[in-house]
């Protein structure tokens, strides 16, 4: 009698908890219904799926307020119109990287790595504690967007090569896929950069269109089987120590959500670009023993003069985007300035720390 009562009792309460949820389902209706473009392929590991997770996390905080369908690059507007696409309200909202849009403004790659800069910890630090953020913020509001750091892969690697890279002599003519920054420094170190897209990496590497390709780090690279078209996997990826992927509203319509929902999208923002960085610390050890112990792949180290040539030549492409114009220049020295002091912290903190570790 007492069991039946408890049962009963039981059900009614689930009765009562799913009437809740009816309601609150009704509730939940979208208010808005926001379409976001990213620059990645559809579901692509770690980057296209770190969009994926912004847009389920939106839609959860808010309760289903809001309501974000993703679009893979060429699904909605191609990889490169991106930031157009957002910018004129095409769609609501876009996933990509801040270094693709420096036919905008110079500047704004400094938002999402340069050669020899700051490391994905360090990035944090200068976008939300040392004025980063609010640089970025300023000179996406002339474009009509709202940025917001939304992923980081960590410092990438230096690439795979069918050459052997012993000394600097060796960059001369390598005929390497790397866009932006770091391929203006390889060719003044006497390379030919190309710029391609993933998608186009392996056959150019195995067909021997190109020498040399980078691409992200083990997770990734691994993903793309870039071991079956090359020999040698060189490391560190000096070009990109830390890469911040970037989330960019629309402005008008960020301005016009009530403070409860843009709070939920800015610390939505916020949770995916620790979570990724999180996923790729997580998988990038993993996919190297996978590329060490099972593909043989054969891993080297750039050779120091080379490392130190390369890091003279950055730091001359580098100052020079501050001459581009005043924004640049602002920026520039901000980043500067948090560089030189996050590289004295680091060196006693997780460099010397992390070469202890090693000791053993
Ligand atoms: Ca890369």
């Amino acid at each position: 009698m007492q069991r039946r009562t408890f049962i009963s009792g039981a059900a009614g309460a689930a009765a009562a908890a799913a009437a809740t949820l009816s309601t609150r389902t009704a509730w939940a209706k979208p208010e808005y219904k926001w379409k976001m473009v990213t620059t990645w392929p559809k579901n692509f590991p770690g980057l296209g799926t770190g969009a994926n997770n912004l847009a389920k996390l939106i839609g959860e905080m808010s309760g289903g307020r809001i309501q974000v369908k993703v679009y893979g690059a060429q699904e909605l507007v191609p990889a490169f119109e991106v930031f157009d696409a957002v910018s004129r309200g095409t769609a609501e909202m876009g996933h990509g990287a801040a270094y693709y849009w420096k036919g905008k403004s110079e500047a704004a790659q400094f938002f999402s790595t340069v050669p020899f800069g700051l490391t994905a910890q360090e990035m944090n630090g200068w976008m939300y504690y040392g004025g980063g953020l609010e640089l970025w913020t300023e000179l996406y509001a002339d474009f009509g967007l709202v940025p917001a750091p939304a992923g980081n892969t960590g410092v990438q690697m230096g690439g795979w090569f069918n050459k052997e890279i012993n000394s600097v002599a060796d960059l001369q003519g390598l005929k390497m896929r790397i866009p932006g920054l770091g391929g203006e420094v390889l060719k003044r170190a006497g390379g030919t950069p190309v710029n391609l897209p993933g998608g186009e990496l392996f056959t150019s590497l195995q067909s021997g269109a190109i020498d040399a390709t980078e691409w992200v780090g083990p997770y990734n690279d691994l993903a793309f089987g870039l071991y079956k078209a090359a020999k040698y996997y060189y490391y560190p990826g000096w070009h990109e120590p830390g890469t911040t992927l970037e989330a960019i509203i629309n402005k008008e319509v960020f301005d016009g959500l009530p403070g409860d929902l843009q709070s939920i999208v800015t610390n939505a923002c916020k949770v995916v670009n620790q979570d990724m960085l999180a996923e790729y610390t997580a998988r990038n050890p993993a996919a190297l023993k996978t590329l060490l112990n099972e593909h043989h792949v054969d891993l080297r180290k750039f050779p120091d003069d080379v490392l130190a040539k390369l890091h003279e030549l950055s730091d001359q492409v580098v100052a020079e985007i501050a001459e581009k114009d005043a924004f640049s220049q602002k920026t520039y020295a901000s980043y500067q300035k948090f560089l030189n002091q996050a590289k004295e912290w680091s060196g006693i903190s997780e460099l010397t720390y992390l070469q202890a570790r090693d000791q053993s």
